[in-house]
């Protein structure tokens, strides 16, 4: 890239896309820019909330599993030049029905890409993980490698390393309007306009607003979330007892939870929510009525989790394609615009890697890993 404009990259959102895509292209000696339209950690896009899941064995595709190993070895990096704790290896327990979809996913994934795995009965579960009571029809398969990772950590660790590599980086800076041209691409935020080489549009749920007439069909949805404080059996929540876990109470429909941390044990169900086209009519308080259906869900699996009382609630948001695979493609009209969703409520894990194999398609047009099932052009 040349640098005959004022960036060689300007990327837009610092949650945990943009931060770590920000940090790869610094690393590589470009002069980058990043811009976030709020201040660092807030929680009013899908990076915050003091967890999140990362697992080798992939329910959804095999297809994830390279970029989860790449992404894993990336993020014990970034522990190491931080010097922060960033991810907790618990294990991680798939479970459901023996022909449901997230346990023969889990193993289709354990077997095509040979990843250690320990197929447990309900009996089993119970002795090695006490909180954990799973009716008779149940099965799961234990991830030995899967934990979990702090988001804020992570994403205030890429950060500081793009800073320290040499990045601009501007809070509280919203990006209001962009042009592509044959030589550069000009970003106007409120206070200023910069120009870039390359733009990177990482703005989670409000890409579909950024990314003008790119053929995106991204819904967003709100998730709620719940901080439980059991009371009883002190010790059966943490998480050397306590691994996460994903269970199909239903056909398809699966709810998550994470050992005890500071908040309380975390848990919800997944895709749950009601969907929008705009972040800015999102309902951001909890109401009451929307715990009984975790609840319910929970009772199969953890019986007294699930009557425990909620210390905290909190809401977070999805930003869904319709097959619930990424975006990661140039905008198909301008090619100086790399377009980046890896949401659909499962691309945190991922970001440390996505960050890197973006700086390298940006620097280079190549990357290690097979892009075409994140085309935009794929539906
Ligand atoms: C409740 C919940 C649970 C989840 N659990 C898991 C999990 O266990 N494991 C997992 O791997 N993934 C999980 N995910 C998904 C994961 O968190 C997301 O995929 C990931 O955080 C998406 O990051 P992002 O950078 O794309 O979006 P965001 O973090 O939302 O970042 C986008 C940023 O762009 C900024 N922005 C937008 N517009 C502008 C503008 N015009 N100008 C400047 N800045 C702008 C926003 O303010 C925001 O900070 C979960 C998500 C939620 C909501």
């Amino acid at each position: 890239m040349n640098r005959t404009h004022g960036y060689d990259a300007v990327v837009v959102g610092l949650g945990a896309v943009g931060s770590a895509t920000l940090f790869h292209l610094a690393r590589r000696g470009l002069r980058v820019l990043g811009l976030e339209q709020y201040n660092q950690g807030h929680t009013l896009g899908s990076s915050h909330g003091d967890s999140r899941i990362i697992r080798e064995t992939y329910f959804e595709h095999p297809l994830y599993v390279p970029l989860v190993q790449r992404a894993h070895d990336l993020w014990r990096e970034l522990e190491k030049s931080s010097g922060k704790s960033l991810i907790k290896i618990t294990g991680g327990l798939m479970i459901g029905p023996p022909g449901g979809m997230v346990v023969s996913g889990t193993l289709r994934s354990a077997r095509e890409h040979n990843l250690p795995h320990e197929i447990l009965t309900p009996a089993q579960v119970h002795e090695r993980f006490p909180a954990f009571e799973l009716e008779p029809n149940l099965v799961a398969v234990l991830d030995p490698r899967a934990g979990y990772l702090d988001p804020e950590a992570c994403n205030a660790a890429h950060l500081d390393a793009a800073r320290n590599a040499g990045a601009d980086i501007r809070f509280n800076e919203p990006v209001v309007e962009w042009s592509a041209a044959d030589e550069a691409v000009i970003i106007r935020t409120r206070t200023e306009t910069y120009s870039g080489d390359r733009l990177v549009l990482a703005a989670g749920a409000w890409t579909n607003g950024l990314a003008r007439d790119a053929p995106l069909r991204l819904e967003i949805e709100r998730q709620s979330v719940f901080w439980f404080e059991p009371a009883g059996s002190t010790g059966f929540y943490e998480a050397n007892r306590f691994p996460i876990y994903a269970y199909e109470y239903k056909h398809g429909h699966i709810c998550y939870g994470f050992p005890r941390l500071p908040r309380g044990v975390k848990a919800s169900i997944m895709h749950s929510g009601k969907t929008y086209s705009l972040p800015e009519n999102i309902e951001r308080a909890v109401n009451a009525d929307e715990i009984e259906p975790l609840r319910a869900a929970l009772r199969p699996v953890l019986p007294e989790l699930a009557e425990a009382p909620v210390r905290e609630t909190g809401v977070c948001l999805f930003t869904n394609t319709p097959d619930h695979d990424f975006i990661i493609d140039f905008h198909p009209r301008y090619p100086r615009v790399l377009i980046s969703s890896p949401c659909s409520g499962h691309g945190f894990k991922f970001a440390s890697a996505i960050g890197e194999l973006q700086a390298d398609f940006l620097a280079t047009g190549k990357t290690r890993f097979d892009l075409s099932p994140f085309r935009i052009d794929r539906w």
